[in-house]
């Protein structure tokens, strides 16, 4: 049995705003992960078995390693399907906002989503909701958006309208946020949870080669470069790595390449907190990723320094200016955390 987190208020209300409604979107977050993509078509396929007419519209492309998603397909992409995704937006009498926490975390989409009528409701799990929405989900102890979309499923009584295409998108949600169930997974109810995704018959197993073992040889030598590049600050339990623009062509870099590298610093003994500095190729600025382990806040450091922010053990922020300004300036941020980061080496 699955403990009652989400209010049932809330439920009702949605419930209610579902029954009518006839025109639904869902919207998530820009760079578009597992869990925003998962969780997504998680309801996405829900809201289809119920035959209601929703559309999934994310502000940019995702992942290749996404794509063999039942339903990725019909995803609309707000910079290529502007004038759609507008009208669709406008016309919605309901939008489920989901894996996000701020309208600013949907760039160039947030206006249109500001500007709908419709009812909204966020389904989220970072911290800090802004209000936009008029039902709020936020759950930042569950470690996925797609974990919350399959409580909201199964308090509505609709566990039995989610079918095997829906199991295997909130399980790549789940499996995706969770780095395959290796951090912010010692929660029992989610192995209950995929217990009762394995009844509709997902094949976890080659969900987790079709995300993880489909790289592309470039990819495995541009994550030996950046290795060989990586930079650890011994005495702030601190390894650095980054990706300037040139080294992106260099390997055939395209997106979602170098995913999960920002993972692999912190199998080094003592590390707690891995940085990844990436030149962007379309703006002039450099996409600060970073995890830890442990207590480490690296959302509050990524607040402090790079207007970000996150959970506890993964953050991020941007930095406007060269990839060696942004060194510097996290220097600076790990001189001043360097007690903490010590502490929590620790533990
Ligand atoms: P990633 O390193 O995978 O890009 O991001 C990890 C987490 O950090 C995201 O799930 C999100 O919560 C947070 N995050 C990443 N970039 C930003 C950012 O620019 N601003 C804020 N507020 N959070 C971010
Ligand atoms: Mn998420």
């Amino acid at each position: 049995m699955l403990s009652k987190i989400i209010d049932q208020t809330k439920i009702d209300q949605f419930a209610k705003w579902l029954n009518k409604a006839e025109r639904i979107v869902i919207v998530a977050h820009v760079s578009p992960d597992g869990d925003a993509i998962g969780s997504s078509l998680g309801l996405w396929h829900f809201l289809s078995t119920m035959e209601k007419n929703a559309r999934v519209i994310v502000p940019n492309a995702f992942p290749d390693f996404l794509k063999w998603m039942p339903g990725s397909k019909e995803i609309l992409l707000y910079d290529r399907a502007r004038t759609l995704s507008d009208k669709l937006l406008a016309e919605a009498d309901l939008i489920c906002c989901l894996d996000f926490n701020a309208l600013h975390r949907i760039d160039y989409m947030q206006e249109a989503v500001a500007a709908s009528g419709a009812h909204k409701i966020l389904i989220d799990h970072h911290l800090h909701p802004e209000d936009f929405c008029q039902v709020v989900i936020s759950h930042p102890n569950i470690s996925s958006t797609s974990e919350l979309v399959f409580r909201l499923i199964c308090r509505m009584g609709h566990f039995d309208d989610i079918s095997r295409e829906g199991a295997e998108c909130i399980y790549t949600g789940m499996m995706t946020d969770t780095g395959g169930f290796t951090y912010n997974s010692n929660d029992r109810e989610i192995y209950f949870i995929i217990s009762e995704l394995l009844s509709k018959g997902i094949d976890k197993d080659a969900i987790y080669r079709r995300v993880y073992n489909t790289y592309s040889e470039s990819r495995l030598r541009l994550m030996g470069h950046i290795l060989t590049q990586m930079k650890v600050y011994p005495d702030c339990h601190t390894a650095v790595i980054t990706l300037t623009t040139k080294e992106q062509k260099g390997f055939n870099y395209i997106r979602g390449d170098s995913e999960g590298f920002v993972n692999i610093p912190l199998s080094i003994k003592n590390v707690v907190l891995s940085c990844f500095l990436r030149e962007d190729t379309e703006r002039p600025m450099i996409k600060i990723s970073l995890r830890s382990v442990g207590t480490f806040p690296c959302n509050q450091l990524a607040a402090e320094f790079f207007g970000g922010g996150g959970h506890l053990n993964a953050s991020g922020g941007e930095f406007y200016g060269t990839i060696d300004e942004a060194r510097t300036v996290l220097e600076k941020a790990l001189e001043k955390y360097k007690p903490i980061l010590a502490a929590c080496a620790k533990d």
